[in-house]
């Protein structure tokens, strides 16, 4: 489905993401797992075409998408800050997505409404987004990128902002939603046990590289360095 080859994305003398390769299967939720600044976000950002590579190539579906402006890479992106439109409330900006798609109004506004029932906002569908907590704001702008149910969707910590009990229980919808609808997703978080509940693999990076992949299991029981077991040990 997605293959990352080689990829090096600098920002100026920076080198943020360094000769990184992963490949993800149709159906398959990947989890980037590393600490603040190792690069995870960068990686979403040149996978969904916001950061030039200074080398490297990406596809989809086998094709090259390398140099494609964003929207012509069939996959959704929703990013760590969570861009809503300020003007439109919290349903229209989740039925804004569907109405790219060419869905009528009436099937977008309950779809709409379906997804944000489905994130626990369903009450808050005619809330503007500054009436809403940053809570509500990530699950709105959640609610929007599943209603497209697009082939890729990248997640840039779509739940940070949630208190524990809702962050648990929203992890285990979006595993279900997932399963159910076979969406292909690169997931980024620092949080282990996150990337442990949802991942059925995971890459763990470290200052731009990516230095361990493989399925959750395996890499609890088996990490490949120092940095990786103490990373894993360590607690969020
Ligand atoms: P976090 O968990 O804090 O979100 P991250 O793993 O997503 O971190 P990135 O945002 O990809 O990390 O940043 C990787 C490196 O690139 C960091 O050193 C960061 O300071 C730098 N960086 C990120 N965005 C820019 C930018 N627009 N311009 C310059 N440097 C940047
Ligand atoms: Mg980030």
């Amino acid at each position: 489905m997605l293959e990352v080859e080689g990829v090096t994305t600098r920002y100026g003398e920076l080198t943020a993401v360094d000769d990184v390769s992963l490949t993800v299967a149709d159906g398959e939720l990947f989890c980037l797992l590393g600490p603040s600044g190792c690069g995870k976000s960068t990686v979403l950002r040149t996978i969904a075409g916001f950061e030039e590579p200074a080398s490297g190539d990406i596809s989809i579906r086998g094709t090259d998408i390398t140099g494609r402006p964003p929207h012509q890479r069939d996959c959704s992106i929703v990013f760590q800050d969570w861009a809503l439109f300020p003007h439109k409330t919290a349903l229209e900006n989740v039925a804004f997505g569907l109405k790219m798609q060419g869905v009528d109004a009436a099937e977008r506004r309950e779809r709409a409404q379906e997804a944000l029932d489905l994130v626990e906002v369903g009450s808050q569908a005619e809330a503007a987004p500054d009436e809403l907590s940053g809570g509500q704001r990530q699950r709105v702008a959640l609610a929007r990128s599943l209603t497209v149910d697009p082939d890729l969707l990248l997640l840039d910590e779509p739940l940070s902002n949630l208190d524990r009990r809702l962050r648990e229980s929203m992890q285990i919808e979006l595993k279900d939603i997932q399963r159910r609808l076979e969406t292909t997703m690169v997931y980024v978080t620092h949080d282990q046990n996150e990337a442990f509940t949802l991942a059925d693999r995971l890459g763990v990076m470290n200052d731009g590289e990516l230095v361990q992949v493989g399925d959750p299991g395996t890499v609890y029981d088996d990490p490949k360095s120092r940095f990786v077991e103490a990373f894993l040990g360590s607690t969020n």
